[in-house]
C-alpha cells in the first residue's frame, strides 16, 4: 500500500453501512448496504496518514488496521449521536452510510402478533439527515456526501450537492452488479464548479482515488 501522507495529522470521521430501524424485538427495517465502500475509504484514509474515526452501522466487516476508533451503532438516531459526539474535532466528514430515511413512529416492545384483523399498518417518521446537519454547522469540517441513484445520476447529484451544501459528493449508479452491496463501484465525483468520472473499479481501488481527490480539495480549500 502506498503511503502518500496526504492526510497526516488530519482528523477524518466516516460513517458507514446501513442502519436498522427496529419495529419490535424480532423485526426491523433495513437496507442492502454492506459498508464495504466506507470501510475501504477508512483504509485509504489511514494509508494517507489520517486519524480515522469509523462509525459503523450493522456490518460484518473487520476494522481496517490503523483506524484510531470504531463506534458500532444500529439505528439512525444512534448513528447521529455517535457522529455529533466526535464532529467538533473533525477536519473531514465522509458520509458513506445508507442511513434509513424513516423509522417506525412507535417501537413495540412486544412481538407484533398476526391476527384476524389483517396486516398491521406501520406509521413511519423521518430520521434526521446527519450529513445535512453536519454541513449546517459553523464552523464545520470539509463535508463529503454519497448518493446512490438509479437514474439521472449527474442531475440528482448536483441538486443534492447544492441542497445539502456539501464540499464534494460521490454519486453512484445502483444496479444488481455495482454499487450497494457489490464489490465493484463507479463514481461520479462532483464539487462546486467541477466534476470527474471515476470509472468502474474495485471498491478498494476506487477508495484510494477518491481519498486522493478529497485530500487535494481539502488542502486547496484550506489554502484559500
Ligand atoms: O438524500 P440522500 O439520502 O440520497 O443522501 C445521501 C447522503 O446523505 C449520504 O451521504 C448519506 O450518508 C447521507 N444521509 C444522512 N442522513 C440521512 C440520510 C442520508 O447522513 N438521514
Amino acid at each position: 500500500m502506498s503511503h502518500e501522507n496526504a492526510l497526516v495529522g488530519v482528523k477524518v470521521v466516516i460513517d458507514a453501512g446501513p442502519t436498522y430501524e427496529d419495529i419490535d424485538p424480532v423485526r426491523f427495517l433495513g437496507n442492502r448496504s454492506s459498508g464495504k465502500m466506507g470501510f475501504a475509504i477508512a483504509e485509504a484514509c489511514v494509508a494517507e496518514g489520517a486519524d480515522v474515526t469509523l462509525i459503523a452501522g450493522p456490518v460484518a466487516l473487520a476494522t481496517p488496521g490503523g483506524v484510531a476508533c470504531r463506534v458500532d451503532v444500529r439505528s439512525a438516531l444512534q448513528m447521529r449521536d455517535a457522529v455529533m459526539k466526535v464532529i467538533d474535532n473533525a477536519d473531514i466528514f465522509i458520509a458513506t452510510a445508507a442511513v434509513a430515511d424513516w423509522r417506525v413512529a412507535e417501537y413495540s416492545s412486544r412481538k407484533i402478533k398476526k391476527n384476524a384483523s389483517g396486516a398491521p399498518v406501520l406509521e413511519l417518521v423521518e430520521n434526521p439527515d446527519i450529513l445535512a446537519e453536519v454541513a449546517a454547522r459553523d464552523p464545520r469540517p470539509f463535508v463529503v456526501g454519497f448518493a446512490a441513484e438509479t437514474d439521472h445520476v449527474a442531475e440528482h447529484a448536483r441538486e443534492k450537492l447544492e441542497r445539502k451544501k456539501l464540499d464534494m459528493l460521490a454519486a453512484n449508479h445502483v444496479d444488481e452488479n455495482i454499487g450497494i452491496g457489490a464489490d465493484d463501484n463507479a463514481l461520479e465525483l462532483i464539487w462546486p464548479g467541477g466534476s470527474e468520472t471515476l470509472p468502474r473499479a474495485s471498491k478498494s481501488q476506487l477508495a484510494k482515488t477518491l481519498v486522493a481527490r478529497i485530500a487535494a480539495r481539502y488542502h486547496a480549500r484550506k489554502a484559500t
